[in-house]
């Protein structure tokens, strides 16, 4: 397997901050990933599952990075008017929405435009326009942090707003999806939703997506709005002006900037409405065994 060492993380990122991680492993097999934990575990250092790191913002890490981008096998099976797909975690969620529209598939098309991969999508329970990852799930492949490795059926797992039992509970090698044949045309909505998106979100910056999660009944961004949080910058990391709850990098960001980019936004909302915001994208820094 290959190991770095004092890897550079920024280029593992979407939004291209970061420092440096004490070890980045490129596991092939689940025997390799296993083999991450235990390294991890003998030097008493936390782990932090990666997929493509698109809500995942890293400061300098005291730990052990496992990357899941090689775990890229995707089966499609169909049967009537469903279709089944069983795709491990590094896979591009992009190659579901891709299959979506080829295949005139419900909900996950909706999914359009950001760069996860299937197994962070699971671990954070994404979702966009009325659609959650969760709501297709059959069942899950799971690895536990003893390497137990275990099929848990959707019954058998709790899914919330941006949440699941990943990775407090392992990771995520495979899921199994249902997706049933839409009697409408896919591809048309897709359309709108993507172009929505573009004309809304700073999708061709680097970013790390929503920053903070909607609080019951409200719009993070819409609040942050109206604290003037919107285009607001330190050095060269910004709250967007395009959409007040995306992070962007507008050139050399820094974490640092980063975290006062956060606090100013937490201060002002909770001064102004009471309401404590919470962060969406991980912020991993030394702090927190087994990534969170
Ligand atoms: C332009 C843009 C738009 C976005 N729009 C949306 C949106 O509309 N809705 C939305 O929900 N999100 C959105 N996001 C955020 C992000 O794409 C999602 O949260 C996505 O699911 C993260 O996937 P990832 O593979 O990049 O995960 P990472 O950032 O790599 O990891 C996220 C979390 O998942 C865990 N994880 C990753 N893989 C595994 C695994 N195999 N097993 C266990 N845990 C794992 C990590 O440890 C981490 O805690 C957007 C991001 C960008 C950049």
């Amino acid at each position: 397997m290959r190991v770095e060492k004092e890897a550079d993380l920024r280029n593992y990122t979407t939004i291209k901050i970061g420092g440096k991680a004490s070890f980045l492993c490129f596991p092939a097999t689940y025997e390799e990933i296993f083999h991450a934990v235990r390294m991890a575990q003998d030097k008493g250092l936390p782990v932090f599952f990666l997929g493509r790191g698109s809500n995942t913002i890293f400061g300098d890490y005291k730990g052990v990075v496992i990357m899941t981008r090689e775990f890229k096998e995707i089966k499609v099976r169909r049967k009537g008017n469903k279709v089944f797909v069983s795709a491990e975690c590094g896979v591009p969620l992009s190659e579901l929405v891709k299959l979506a529209v080829n295949m005139n598939l419900r909900g996950i098309y909706r999914l359009v435009g950001f760069p996860a991969t299937v197994g962070g999508a699971v671990a954070m329970n994404a979702g966009a326009f009325g659609c959650e990852t969760s709501q297709y799930i059959r069942s899950l492949l799971v690895m536990t942090w003893d390497g137990t490795i275990e099929r848990l059926s959707a019954e058998e797992l709790s899914f919330g707003y941006r949440s699941s039992p990943f990775p407090q509970m392992g990771i995520v090698l495979r899921a199994d999806f249902e997706f049933a044949m839409a009697d409408f045309d896919v591809k048309k909505e897709y359309q709108l939703i993507k172009e929505r998106r573009k004309r809304t979100q700073p999708i061709n910056m680097p970013t790390s997506g929503s920053t903070f999660k909607n609080p019951p009944g409200t719009y993070a961004g819409q609040l942050l709005e109206k604290v003037g949080m919107k285009g607001y910058r330190v050095g060269d990391t910004a709250l967007s002006d395009l959409h007040a709850n995306f992070l962007v990098n507008l050139g050399r960001g820094k974490f640092t900037e980063v975290i006062k980019v956060l606090q100013e936004a937490k201060k002002r909302v909770y001064e102004e409405f009471g309401i404590e915001l919470e962060e969406e994208v991980r912020i991993v820094e030394s702090c927190g065994a087994y990534g969170r």
